[in-house]
């Protein structure tokens, strides 16, 4: 039994990571603020007594004894990351401070959820690690992008200095059951879209891609980056690489509600990336036999019949 720590555990990624180590039979803490996450995501673990939670913002300080942290606190939809940007590029940068200087002192091994925004608006497809990415360092997306960009440099430099152990992954685009209901990013806003036959928010001409990760596939892919040998600490990409439009994304949710919903086209959103598809050839050579399961369709159709129990 391992002693874990979660920060962002509320949310939508760490509720499904603290149920299933839970499940492995380790103690979990959950530290979250409550700003994007609830809950109503981890109620089901509260009779657990190897589960705890604690109310905590990740910009101060923590102190406790653990053997592993995943660092997940975030806002990670544009929507929320944007609505304070200072508070968002602190939660990166002060976050990852005092989680790394919280495994330095524990001797913990830290693992950083990263994103596939380092790589911008990428000028390179399908985006490998090596790729340094295009970004905007004073756009609308700036906060999250080059807060999560800083958070990777400081882990690398206390890995580096200090010799802490540290794991980076660069998540790529992922849904599921959990996300919220308005959280503003497109799977979730168009499936309640279709499920309450409003009107499906096509941002641009629909023709930027996106590659789509079901949330099981990516808690596989973290648990097995966290356990790997300590010469494996990344980046590395987890991800779905199947590739798809905006256009088509909404056609299938269309098709699998059998929705009555009209598209209705909006203006493309500043520095909105044109296409994201990861390579996750170093994923499979490194995490030994990971690799992404869950097909589009079978992760959306899940996705659906968990939004049609929250919305009425
Ligand atoms: P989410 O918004 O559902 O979860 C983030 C959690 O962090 C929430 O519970 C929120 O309350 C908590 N949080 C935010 N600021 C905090 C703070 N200052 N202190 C403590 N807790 C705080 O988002 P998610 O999709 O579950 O994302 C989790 C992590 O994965 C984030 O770090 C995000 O950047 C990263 N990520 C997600 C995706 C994706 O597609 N979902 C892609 C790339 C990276
Ligand atoms: N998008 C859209 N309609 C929506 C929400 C998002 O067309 O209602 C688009 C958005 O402009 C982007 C893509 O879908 O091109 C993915 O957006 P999301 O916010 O999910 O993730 P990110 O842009 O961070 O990859």
């Amino acid at each position: 039994m391992k002693r874990i720590l979660i920060t962002g555990g509320a949310g939508f990624i760490g509720s499904h990571l603290c149920e299933r180590l839970l499940n492995e039979g380790n103690e979990v803490l959950c530290v979250d603020n409550y700003f994007t996450g609830n809950k109503q995501n981890i109620i089901h673990l509260f009779d657990n007594p190897y589960f705890e939670l604690i109310r905590h913002d990740v910009t101060t300080p923590f102190y406790a004894e653990v053997d592993q942290i995943y660092n997940l606190a975030c806002p990670a939809s544009p929507v929320h990351y944007q609505y304070n940007p200072i508070k968002t590029i602190k939660t990166s940068v002060m976050g990852a401070i005092n989680m790394l200087g919280l495994a330095k002192r524990v001797k913990a091994t830290m693992l950083q959820a990263s994103t596939s925004e380092v790589y911008g608006d990428p000028q390179v497809h399908p985006q490998s690690e090596d790729y340094w990415g295009h970004v905007n360092p004073i756009g609308i997306r700036s906060c999250y992008d080059e807060g999560k960009r800083c958070a990777e440099t400081l882990c690398m430099d206390y890995h580096n200095q200090n010799n802490v152990a540290i794991k980076i992954v660069r998540i790529f685009n992922t849904y599921g059951p959990r996300m919220h209901p308005n959280d503003g990013r497109v799977v979730s806003n168009f499936i309640v879209q279709a499920l309450q036959n409003k009107p499906i928010t096509i941002y641009g001409d629909g023709s930027q891609t996106r590659s789509f990760q079901y949330v099981d596939d990516l808690v596989e892919g973290l648990i097995r980056m966290m356990n790997s040998g300590s010469d494996c600490i990344g980046p590395i990409n987890i991800g779905n690489p199947g590739e798809f439009t905006i256009i088509e994304l909404a056609q299938k949710i269309i098709t699998l509600t059998g929705s009555q919903s009209q598209i209705e086209y909006l203006p493309l959103p500043q520095d909105d990336p044109m296409q994201r598809k990861p390579d996750i050839s170093k994923a499979q050579e490194k995490l030994k036999g990971w690799n992404p399961n869950c097909n589009l369709d079978n992760g959306l159709q899940k996705t659906i019949e968990y939004f049609k129990q929250i919305i009425v």
